[in-house]
C-alpha cells in the first residue's frame, strides 16, 4: 500500500462527521468490485432501496442513494422540485438552512427566509403565521442543525406545510439513523441525508426519498431539470424497472458500505439505536457538568448526536482540539460561522455513540482542561 496510507492511524471521530466506521463496514467496502449492471449488483441496489425505506419509515417508491455527499442530496431535492419563479420558504437557524437558501436562489426561485437565532429552534407559531399569508411551492427545514446542535420540530411543521399546499423538504443529514425521521408519518415530501453521520459510513452517498406529491411535481415540470447528473427523471431508469439503463457508473463499493451500515442499524433495531444515542448524550451531559462545561442549546431542543459545548473563558479552543487529536487520537469539531471560537461540536453519531467512547473523551477532556 502507498506509504502515506500505510502511515494513517485510527482517530476516534467525535466531531460533526465523519463518525467512526465499524470494522464490518470496512470489510464491506473491500468486497470485490463487480460491474454496475451485473445482476448481483442490481439485486444489491434493490435491497438498498428497501433498507432505506424501512429506516425512513416510508413507502415512497422513489427512495435511493444519490452518488455524492449530503450536499448533493440537498441539490438533488432542489433541482428536481424547484422551477424558476417558484415561491420557496426556508426556515433557517444555522449554516445548513443558509445553504438551502443559496441553492434555491441559484435556481431562480423566489426565496423567502424565516430566520431564527442560531442555537434556538424554529418556532412553530411563527411558521404557521407565515404560511397563512400565501401559498408556497416548497418549504425547507433542517431537522438536525449540525452547526448549532439544535433539533427542529419537523413533526409539528409537517401538517402546517401540507395545509398550505407546499411540498415539505427536510434535511436529515445528521438526524437519520440517530433519531426517528418517519417520512410518511410526518408528511415529509422530500428528504435527503448523508452516510458519514449516524450511518457511520465514509462520506460519499446521499440517500433521498420523494413522496408521490413530490414525484407529481417533478413530472409536471414545465422545463427540464437543469442539472444532468442529479436529474431523477433519468436516474430512476437506472435504479428501477425490469431493464436498467446506464446513467452514470454507481460508486459500487460505497454502496456495499451503505448496505452494511443499514443492515447494522436495522439488525440492532431502530428504537435501540435511537436509545443508544440518547444514552450516550446523557452520559456526556453528566460528565460535562462535572467538568463545569455548559451547552449552547436549551435542554428541550438539544440533539443527542451533536453537542455544542460552550468554550470556557480563557481556554484556547484550537489548542485543546489539537491536544485531543495529538495526545489522545480524538477529534472534536470547532464552531462554524458566528459560533467559531464560541463552541466545540462534539458528535455522538452512529458507531461513535457508545459508553466507552464517551468515557474516553471525558477522561481526555479532564486531563487537558
Ligand atoms: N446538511 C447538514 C445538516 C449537514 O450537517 C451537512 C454536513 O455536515 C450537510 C447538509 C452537507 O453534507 P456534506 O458535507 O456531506 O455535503
Amino acid at each position: 500500500m502507498h506509504a502515506q496510507l500505510e502511515a494513517l492511524q485510527e482517530v476516534l471521530l467525535m466531531g460533526p462527521g465523519p463518525s467512526t466506521v465499524p470494522p464490518s463496514i470496512y470489510r464491506a467496502l473491500a468486497q470485490p468490485t463487480i460491474g454496475h449492471l451485473d445482476p448481483a449488483f442490481i439485486s444489491i441496489m434493490d435491497n438498498l432501496k428497501e433498507q432505506l425505506k424501512e429506516l425512513m419509515g416510508t413507502n415512497n417508491a422513489l427512495t435511493l442513494p444519490m452518488s455524492g455527499t449530503g450536499s448533493a442530496g440537498m441539490e438533488t431535492c432542489f433541482v428536481n422540485l424547484v422551477e424558476p419563479g417558484d415561491r420557496v420558504l426556508i426556515l433557517a437557524n444555522g449554516v445548513f438552512g443558509k445553504r438551502m437558501q443559496d441553492v434555491a436562489t441559484r435556481l431562480g426561485a423566489e426565496v423567502e427566509v424565516l430566520d431564527f437565532a442560531w442555537g434556538t429552534p424554529v418556532v412553530v407559531e411563527e411558521v404557521a403565521a407565515r404560511l397563512q399569508e400565501h401559498p408556497y411551492a416548497l418549504v425547507g427545514v433542517v431537522h438536525a442543525e449540525t452547526s448549532t446542535g439544535v433539533g427542529n420540530p419537523v413533526e409539528a411543521i409537517g401538517p402546517l406545510v401540507r395545509e398550505n399546499g407546499a411540498l415539505f423538504l427536510v434535511d436529515a443529514v445528521t438526524s437519520l439513523a440517530g433519531m426517528p425521521v418517519p417520512v410518511d408519518a410526518w408528511g415529509i415530501d422530500a428528504l435527503y441525508s448523508g452516510t458519514q453521520k449516524c450511518l457511520s459510513c465514509p462520506p460519499g452517498l446521499s440517500p433521498v426519498s420523494f413522496s408521490e406529491r413530490a414525484v407529481n411535481k417533478l413530472q409536471a415540470r414545465e422545463g427540464r431539470v437543469p442539472n444532468w447528473y442529479l436529474d431523477l427523471t433519468q436516474i430512476v431508469n437506472y435504479w428501477s424497472g425490469e431493464k436498467r439503463s446506464y446513467h452514470h457508473t454507481a460508486p459500487i463499493n460505497m454502496l456495499y458500505g451503505l448496505c452494511e451500515a443499514l443492515a447494522l442499524v436495522l439488525d440492532e433495531g431502530k428504537d435501540a439505536v435511537y436509545a443508544r444515542h440518547r444514552a450516550a448524550h446523557a452520559q456526556l451531559a453528566e460528565g460535562l457538568q462535572e467538568l463545569g462545561l455548559t451547552f449552547l442549546v436549551e435542554e428541550a431542543s438539544r440533539l443527542p448526536m451533536l453537542n455544542a459545548v460552550e468554550i470556557p473563558e480563557g481556554v484556547d479552543e484550537a489548542a485543546l482540539r489539537a491536544a485531543l487529536l495529538n495526545r489522545h487520537r480524538i477529534e472534536i469539531g470547532a464552531g462554524l460561522g458566528p459560533l467559531a471560537g464560541k463552541v466545540w461540536r462534539v458528535g455522538l453519531m452512529g458507531h461513535t455513540a457508545r459508553p466507552e467512547y464517551v468515557e474516553r473523551l471525558l477522561t481526555a477532556l479532564k486531563a487537558e482542561l
